[in-house]
């Protein structure tokens, strides 16, 4: 019950870090907030991904690709074009690797925001030390929770947060699910009422309007991510551009 309970808290906290910041604001820039609330949703973001965490600069490198080049094969990771989960996501790690050193290299017309760097945090992310710092403290807490031997394979699940949901996204959302227009991609909406991926996975809608906040566009949809951001807008953490 524990485990349960530790996972969902993971990876929730996890999700709402990635939606919200990597993707809807270093991507879209589809909000602005002050610099010291910027630096505390970047640090928020590494403690929960910790030893997965995803460059905000190559993330959204990357994520602008993918809009402007939706499922054609310049999109870094389409599954029209990968012959499964995990070959696409091999490519994208690849290329995603690859701008993390060469991000200022990148002269492609598609990439129009600039994302939030932090240089300290960002390389230290990339060290064996920050793994096995992470992967020390994920023991020490199941160890404190009193969790059997056995349960500690799910570690891993924690260790790679970030990119499995990211993978999730980027699959499900491209392959399974209804549409609510009709674009040349092969963007999905997968869930009517998406509680797992808290919003991301109406791939469809977001790629038809991609620059709104809300992502849930018919009445029985509802984007987790938008609500809790429309309430840090109403608490004046955030400015949301358009709803
Ligand atoms: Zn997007
Ligand atoms: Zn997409």
């Amino acid at each position: 019950m524990t485990v349960l309970a530790l996972l969902l808290f993971h990876w929730f906290l996890s999700l709402f870090c990635q939606s919200f910041f990597l993707h809807r604001y270093c991507s879209h820039a589809m909000f602005t907030m002050s610099p010291m609330w910027e630096k505390f949703f970047y640090f928020l973001t590494y403690i929960a991904q910790g030893p997965s965490f995803l460059n905000p600069t190559s993330y959204s490198i990357l994520h602008q690709k993918h809009h402007a080049y939706s499922d054609t094969p310049k999109d870094p990771h389409s599954p029209v074009h990968s012959k499964s989960l995990w070959d696409m996501s091999l490519k994208t790690y690849s290329e995603y690797k690859y701008l993390i050193e060469n991000h200022k290299d990148v002269k492609d017309s598609a990439v129009i925001n600039k994302s939030p760097i932090w240089p300290t945090l960002d390389n230290f992310a990339e060290t064996k030390y920050n793994i096995f710092f992470w992967v020390l403290l994920y023991m020490g807490v199941y160890y404190m929770n009193g969790i059997e031997p056995q349960y500690y394979l799910f570690i891993f699940i924690h260790g790679f947060m970030g990119p499995i949901q990211g993978a999730i996204v980027n699959w499900f959302g491209h392959k399974v699910g209804y549409r609510n227009y009709n674009l040349n991609d092969n963007s999905k909406n997968t869930l009517p009422f998406d509680f797992a991926l808290m919003g991301e996975l109406y791939q469809n809608n977001h790629h038809r309007y991609g620059n709104k906040m809300n992502f849930a566009h018919k009445w029985f949809e509802v984007d987790i991510t938008f609500q809790i951001s429309r309430l840090l807008n109403l608490l004046k953490i955030i400015q949301i551009k358009s709803t």
